[in-house]
């Protein structure tokens, strides 16, 4: 048996970053660039306006106040996506909106709250100006966001919603990023049935399966779902095979001790094993190894423990960072709370335990609640969770009020929980 810590040292020194390829910018969210990203133009393209408004000369609006309005007479109206064909002279103004570009002559625009605009009917083609405003007040400079030639994103960076509207700022439609690794999945298990079918006694419906594959795509890879394998060399073999143009293959079950031999005996013949069992509950039947592609690649393989609580929180912990590093993220972990913990953990083997709790915000700091029997079959204890609470394996266990750290899964924010 390994740590934690050892195994995930382990996994992530084997599997390596993917290749970069060239996607359209929606599909890149989570993704990270593979190319440093020049502007070739200046955005805004040319001075705009900030403000629905009047463009106008500032010198034109000396002295201006409510009871002292300046008369400019109005030439035109420009609205954003036109050009005005006038040139604002001394004297007079153009009506302008939000984005459209500025005239030539004006240098400044006061806003309508800042005329007589809502009387500007009765007063014909003048506008009245009430404030005094600077040179440059409400235009939006040519070039303020972004300057032409300069580097906006550089390789590296993740993509978010902002990255991926800058990107369409600048007008690109593609970009070159690392790609997603496709992700097979096979549960094992002479018990399961798939969705969907009637459930015969003695059968449970393969939840691993559908849990694994929202996790997958969750962290940004693609599932490719190849079925329930049963407790067979022949039928894991087979089904292995299907899945080996896969950048990564994960099974579930079959790890526990009675089974484990089956599991063995095929990743003995098909790839190699790294280490099985680590020293973590729930999960501790985890293996990892490679199995043989073709022309000699090998493709990481993940055996998770059967029981649903066990599979999902040796994904967290292993298969997240793995799928995350071969998308070349750097930054790894989970985000960890300090939590005070109601009620109390006790530690009886010296594994690093992780119990389904809910954090909340209390007055003092976070609250971390345990979601009840933490059983590893309990899935919905997964459900109820926010986060998992961490008892290091060298505590004897945690005690009411105790201080611990919390790997968080979910935020609420995030989930509107
Ligand atoms: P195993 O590791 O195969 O011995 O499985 C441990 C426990 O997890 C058993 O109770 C299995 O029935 C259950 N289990 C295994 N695979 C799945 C699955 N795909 N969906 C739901 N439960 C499973
Ligand atoms: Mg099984």
């Amino acid at each position: 048996m390994i740590s934690v810590d050892q195994a995930l040292e382990k996994v992530l020194g084997l599997v390596d970053v993917l290749e970069s390829e060239s996607s359209p910018i929606l599909d890149c969210l989570g993704q990270v660039l593979a190319e440093d990203i020049y502007s070739d133009i200046a955005v805004p393209p040319w001075d705009n306006s900030a403000m629905d408004g009047y463009a106008l000369q500032a010198q034109d609006t000396k002295g201006a106040s409510q009871q002292w309005p300046r008369l400019l007479s109005v030439v035109d109206t420009v609205t954003a996506g036109s050009i005005s064909k006038y040139k604002v002279k001394a004297g007079t103004a153009i009506r302008i909106m939000t984005g459209a570009p500025m005239p030539d002559g004006a240098d400044a625009v006061v806003k309508f709250e800042d005329t007589d605009e809502d009387r500007r009917k009765a007063a014909g083609d003048e506008i009245g100006i009430l404030v005094a405003v600077k040179k440059g007040a409400n235009v939006r400079r040519a070039g303020e966001d972004i300057s032409q030639g300069s580097l906006v994103l550089s390789k590296g960076t993740v993509i978010r919603p902002a990255e991926v509207g800058v990107l369409a700022s600048l007008g690109c439609g593609q970009v070159k990023v690392i790609r997603r690794p496709l992700v097979a999945i096979l549960a094992t298990g002479d018990e399961l049935v798939e969705i969907g079918q009637p459930l015969p006694s003695g059968k449970i419906y393969d939840s691993n399966t559908y849990s694994v594959a929202a996790l997958v795509r969750r962290y940004g890879g693609i599932p490719k779902i190849l079925g329930i394998a049963s407790d067979s060399e022949a039928s894991l073999t087979a089904g292995l095979r299907q899945g080996l143009d896969a950048d990564m293959i994960i099974t579930t079950g079959g790890v526990s001790m009675g089974d484990y031999d089956v599991v063995r005996d095929v990743l003995a013949k098909e790839g190699e094993l790294v280490f099985w069992k680590v020293g973590m509950k729930p999960g501790k039947p985890l293996a990892f190894g490679f199995l043989k592609g073709g022309g000699g690649r090998k493709i990481p393989h993940f055996g998770l423990a059967g029981n649903p609580v066990s599979t999902m929180v040796n994904f967290e912990l292993f298969v997240r960072p793995a799928i995350l590093k071969m998308m070349g993220r750097k930054n790894l972990t989970k985000p960890t709370v300090e939590a005070a913990i109601e009620g109390a953990i006790v530690n009886r083997d010296g594994r690093r335990i992780f119990a389904r709790a809910v954090v909340e915000k209390g007055t003092g700091g976070y609250l971390a609640r345990l979601t009840g029997p933490q059983g590893s079959g309990i899935l919905t204890s997964m459900s109820l969770a926010n986060g998992l609470v961490i008892v290091p394996e060298d505590k004897k266990g945690v005690v009411a009020g105790d201080i611990v750290q919390v790997m968080m899964l979910d935020w609420n924010e995030e989930t509107g929980a």
